[in-house]
């Protein structure tokens, strides 16, 4: 009597495991589902990426869309993970302030990994390697980075050209650092003659200068930067499944048919 109904528990408790791990395992694999891997994000069904979309090839606007690099990457990765890319088109200084808040999910905006934003977000495998560059006007005295002292130089705001200028220690001694929202307004002031020289990153500072007749960009590249995926420090499970990604694409060559789209050689 005893014996059979220890069985029939051991039996009912073995139905009652199976039923969960059977459960569990019907949630955990076999769909694309977005909500795989324990993967949440800020809007259910949504990856939202925070931008700022005035820095072509990356991310820029055409018509309405935001488009570029950047815009292709999101797409695919929300694809892949089963989500709808939604776009937030911002400042680029508060890109990491909103994947931080949860605002945004990722920040994707020809992002260099930097010391200072690794305090606050995590960052993905990188994707492109960039560097800082200098525009002027075309027969302007400056020739190269060590010309840029006693100058006044135009950057983007928060960028790593920003504080490559700003920052006394990289010995650049510019006279003033005028900082902008977008590039292109400190294209424009270049071109008006309010500021020296600009620096930004190689290919942005490939496209704003290719075509216009006032400004040239110099050879010289003045840093090594990799470019990557801002994550919020709470979602490793996002991180991860990015990672996973983006490795993929770099094997399959979709990442490299992306570069090839927009990158001029
Ligand atoms: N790569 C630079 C940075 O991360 C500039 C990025 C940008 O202006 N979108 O600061």
């Amino acid at each position: 009597m005893k014996f059979s109904k220890v069985c029939s528990l051991i039996l009912a408790s073995c139905m009652l495991f199976g039923a969960v791990g059977c459960g569990g395992q019907e949630s955990a694999g076999g769909d694309n589902s977005g909500n795989q891997n324990g993967l949440v994000t800020s809007q259910e069904g949504k990856l939202i990426w925070a931008t700022n979309a005035t820095f072509e090839p990356y991310e820029y606007k055409e018509g309405d869309k935001v488009v570029g690099i950047d815009a292709e990457i999101a797409e695919a990765i929300a694809t892949k993970l089963g989500l709808e890319a939604q776009v937030e088109n911002m400042e680029f200084d508060a890109i990491i302030p909103s994947v931080v808040s949860g605002k945004a999910d990722i920040g994707i905006a020809g992002m260099t990994i930097t010391d200072e934003r690794l305090n606050n977000v995590n960052f993905s495998d990188t994707y492109v390697e960039a560097g800082q560059a200098i525009i002027v006007k075309k027969g302007s005295d400056i020739k190269g980075v060590s010309d840029l002292a006693g100058k006044v130089v135009g950057v983007q705001r928060g960028t790593v050209g920003d504080s490559y200028v700003s920052d006394s220690a990289n010995g650049v001694n510019v006279a003033s650092v005028e900082r902008f929202s977008a590039c292109p307004d400190a294209v424009q002031s270049l071109i008006a003659g309010k500021i020296d020289a600009v620096v930004i990153d190689n290919e942005p500072a490939k496209k704003m200068t290719e075509g216009v007749d006032e400004v040239v960009k110099l050879e010289e590249n003045l840093t090594s930067e990799q470019y990557a995926i801002a994550v919020s420090k709470k979602n490793e499970a996002l991180l991860k499944e990015i990672n996973t990604i983006l490795g993929e694409m770099k094997a399959n060559g979709e990442l490299q048919a992306i570069l090839d789209k927009y990158l001029s050689e």
